[in-house]
């Protein structure tokens, strides 16, 4: 056991104190089975199953149609986004729960173009996630390049390289691949100072980063519902926009549900006032209910003990990496510093597919990203310490044994 960040303490001694080891009984989790990716699915709350049957056998089965107003189905995106906003430092009114992240960036991205008539110009980092830059190029083609421009740059640039033409800078809080942490407060004040606007992305970052959309004077932005917030796959996404913008929102996914008046069913669209007019169609009241479920997981606990966890158990597998002889193959390309990464680490190597395979056998679920990561991600709700120490000796027998190598665990999946 490392002593430097440590303090000397055991690793059965970390867990005994761990302020958030009672979290980790309300979740379904595997037996015997180590999971280091919450941050691309996060875990079954036991709570979310409860309410899944309640919405399909009483809610919809019994209670039909009745149910948008008696179960209040049609609150359901404000109700989840009012959930969501504490963990990003949102006072209430500016979160909304909505389609998935690539749609909702679509909507901000046209919303923000229209606020800044003379600039064209989109703003990202080529190692941003790729849908983000996929919707910016569907964008540039779809309005010309007159009207709308992608750039994008190395994501050390970024701050440098704004210029008077910039209308929005873009960007994920946490790089999906590397896990490098990006400085909100610090980039959205040099994007203002050139008249720019920022959306940020914080699909792997809510719920296990300390976040101050208001304070930090953020524009907009957008995050999952089924990474760390564990919504279940494919979990609606949310929408955050600050206060300051509400009279002059207008996205163009113009759907009933953002209407003022959507059973009035007149021909004529008119917005509705602040984060329902982001709303476009019915919203998956399923999904919705099932987030909502999770979300409560997060009631009463404070982000900054997350957080605080979150970086011990980074901290603490990379340690133990980097002292074990067996992995020396494995390079972190993560930051040394936690206070620059987000709750995951990756590591290259030629053979990280493989690597992953037969970890999964040996059962530490962790994951690759092209072309050459292993990443595992650190769900402070769920990790016992004993699980760090656990998966590292697991990672140190596959890579030993080279049992990695075997011609199975090359058989790629079109899911990674
Ligand atoms: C997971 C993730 C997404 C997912 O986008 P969807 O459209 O909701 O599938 C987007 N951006 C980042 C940075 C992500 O990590």
């Amino acid at each position: 056991m490392p002593n430097s960040d440590f303090s000397g303490k055991t690793i059965q001694q970390l867990d005994a104190q761990d302020p958030l080891a009672h979290c980790r009984e309300r979740f379904v989790l595997p037996d015997k089975r180590i999971y280091l990716d919450g941050n691309s699915l996060g875990p079954l709350p036991k709570a979310a199953i409860r309410r899944a049957r309640d919405t399909v056998e009483q809610q919809w089965g019994q209670d039909l149609i009745a149910s948008w107003n008696s179960h209040a189905w049609i609150d359901l995106p404000f109700s989840t986004g009012e959930k969501i906003a504490p963990l990003i430092g949102a006072r209430p009114g500016q979160v909304v729960c909505c389609d998935s992240i690539s749609v909702n960036l679509f909507k901000l991205l046209c919303q923000c173009l229209q606020m800044q008539e003379s600039r064209s110009v989109l703003l990202s980092a080529r190692e941003n996630f790729p849908t983000d830059l996929y919707i910016g190029q569907g964008l540039e083609q779809l309005l010309g390049s007159q009207a709308c421009q992608l750039v994008t740059v190395s994501e050390d640039e970024l701050g440098q390289l704004l210029a008077g033409d910039v209308a929005v800078v873009y960007l994920s809080h946490v790089n999906f691949r590397s896990g490098r942490l990006h400085d909100i407060a610090e980039l959205t004040r040099v994007a203002h100072d050139q008249g720019a606007l920022v959306i940020w992305d914080l699909a792997h970052s809510t719920g296990v980063v300390e976040i101050e959309l208001d304070a930090w004077n953020v524009d907009f932005a957008v995050g999952c519902g089924y990474k760390f917030l564990n919504g279940g796959p494919g979990a609606p996404a949310f929408i955050y926009a600050n206060k300051r913008h509400h009279d002059f929102l207008s996205q163009p996914i113009k759907g009933w549900m953002g209407h003022q008046a959507p059973f009035d069913f007149v021909e004529q669209y008119t917005p509705a006032s602040g984060m329902a007019s982001f709303l476009t169609g019915t919203p998956p009241v399923l999904s919705l209910a099932v987030l909502d479920a999770a979300l409560d997981e997060f009631a009463g606990l404070s982000v900054a003990d997350l957080r605080h966890k979150s970086v011990a158990l980074t901290t603490l597998f990379m340690e133990l990496v980097s002292q074990s002889e067996e992995l020396q193959e494995l390079e972190c390309r993560s930051p040394a510093l936690a206070e620059q990464r987000g709750s995951q680490l990756a590591y290259s190597h030629p053979r990280a597919w493989e690597i992953c395979q037969a970890l999964l056998e040996a059962g530490v679920i962790a994951d690759f990203r092209s072309p050459d990561i292993l990443r595992f991600g650190f769900s402070p709700l769920i990790l016992r310490y004993e699980d760090i120490a656990d998966s590292v000796a697991r990672l140190r027998k596959v890579m030993t044994g080279q049992s990695y190598l075997q011609p199975r665990f090359a058989q790629r999946a079109r899911v990674t």
